[in-house]
């Protein structure tokens, strides 16, 4: 489906690819020269790294500065209380303060950029002024209730901060505010139109909800299709953290999420700290043009990649393809990263399979892939599935598989690890 200019928010998401890699280079530029002179620990951190903003004359001599870790942050803080240095304003200009577990304190960021990629992100999700949203996130201690309730009053639309819970109550206020936008994790959605239904309103007649921003949690996928499934309701994710606020967001196509344009990311590979091509799995390392909390290439510990091609819906900006799980759980086979979550979209394709395990052994100095599948009902697999699954694997996974083989139940074992790895160096 393609849309109309009237669906972008601005004209920025459909900037032409060499015009976006100039901009990029620019803002990056211009943000490192800030943090140094504005954020005395990134200027700390680029001095110890040996590192000036002069040096920065590609987008890929950003490798040269190191990754701020959630660590260093919790680090810097314990230093240097309250801010760590890493304000780029005074203190006194800081809204408000928010607690990630750790502790982590993340600030609220008075920086344009910061609300514009939530309005552009709601503008995508299909929210518009006039509109009367429930939002369902907490409004305490961590950021998502605040910043929800701020990106849908500055889009024009009417907030109801309801909070998460009481899925009675919710189900009356859908109703008798004839809201027509929701935000909030998909389960939760789940949970108040199963309410609903005991209480007898009916989502699909009674409800007048038309834009949905449902995200926030792992699985999230599985729970939207089935509130599409079963009520018809298209909702949307999007990515962020607490750190640096919003990253990506899925648009009409739900076919990975768009990067923002107020940030730039990058995918490392977890050990070199070297840049990533599309297709290849790494750390997502973000730079937000955030002069209030200018985090230079802050590590999110998320996996994820960049998705070759354009979208249909005509934004020229990259495409993350989900996150994927976070550092450390990947194992590294022949160069290449293989996650629990890729083998798993793999394997969900294949309806026939009950459960299966890949291990990874080592022969000579080749790393070795053996896949168990355990076909339902017992019994070997078709050969043509067989070779389907080769290919997908091979797709999906950037890696071939050296062996598949039909077990039995006991022929797997602790099902609770996908990939064990068996190898010893
Ligand atoms: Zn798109």
């Amino acid at each position: 489906m393609s849309q109309g200019r009237e669906e972008y928010h601005s004209e920025e998401e459909i900037m032409p690819e060499n015009q976006r890699q100039r901009y990029y280079l620019e803002q990056v530029q211009k943000q490192i020269a800030y943090a140094y002179e504005n954020a005395p620990a990134m200027r700390a951190k680029m001095d110890r790294a040996g590192v000036a903003p002069k040096d920065i004359r590609e987008l890929s001599d950003l490798e040269a500065i190191p990754v701020t870790t959630k660590d260093s942050l919790i680090e810097a803080r314990r230093t240097d209380p309250p801010w760590g240095g890493l304000l780029g304003v005074p203190g006194h200009q800081i809204p408000r303060v928010y607690l990630s577990p750790g502790p982590i304190y993340d600030v609220q960021s008075t920086d344009d950029n910061f609300f514009k990629r939530w309005r552009r992100r709601m503008h995508a999700h299909g929210f518009r002024a006039g509109d009367i949203v429930v939002n369902t996130f907490s409004y305490h201690m961590s950021p998502a209730g605040h910043w929800f309730d701020e990106a849908i009053r500055q889009i024009g639309a009417t907030a109801i901060p309801m909070g998460p819970g009481n899925t009675e109550l919710q189900a009356q206020v859908l109703r008798d505010m004839k809201v027509t936008g929701w935000t909030g994790m998909p389960s939760f959605l789940m949970a108040i139109f199963k309410k609903a239904l005991e209480l007898s309103i009916d989502p699909g007649r009674d409800f007048c909800l038309r834009a949905i921003s449902a995200g926030g949690e792992m699985g999230g996928a599985q729970i939207r299709q089935q509130l599409y499934d079963k009520y018809g309701i298209v909702s949307y994710d999007s990515y962020g953290t607490a750190d640096v606020g919003l990253i990506s967001y899925e648009c009409r196509e739900r076919t990975g999420m768009h990067v923002h344009e107020e940030v730039f990311v990058e995918i490392v590979d977890e050990i070199t700290g070297k840049q990533l091509g599309p297709g290849e799995v790494g750390q997502v390392v973000v730079t937000p043009f955030d002069r209030c909390y200018p985090l230079l290439r802050f590590g999110t510990g998320d996996l994820s990649s960049y998705l070759e091609g354009g979208c249909t819906c005509g934004r020229t900006s990259a495409r993350l393809s989900g996150i994927l799980g976070r550092v450390g759980q990947a194992v590294r086979i022949r160069g290449m990263f293989l996650h629990p979550r890729q083998l798993k979209d793999v394997l969900n394709r294949f309806s026939e399979i009950e459960s299966y395990q890949a291990e990874v052994s080592r022969v000579g100095e080749r790393d070795r892939i053996l896949l168990r599948i355990q076909i339902k009902g017992g019994g070997q697999a078709e050969h043509v599935m067989l070779e389907t699954l080769n290919s997908t694997f091979e797709d999906v996974c950037r890696l071939r598989l050296d062996e598949v083989v039909c077990v039995s139940a006991e022929g797997i074992e602790d099902k609770s690890k996908e990939i064990i790895d068996i190898r010893v160096f």
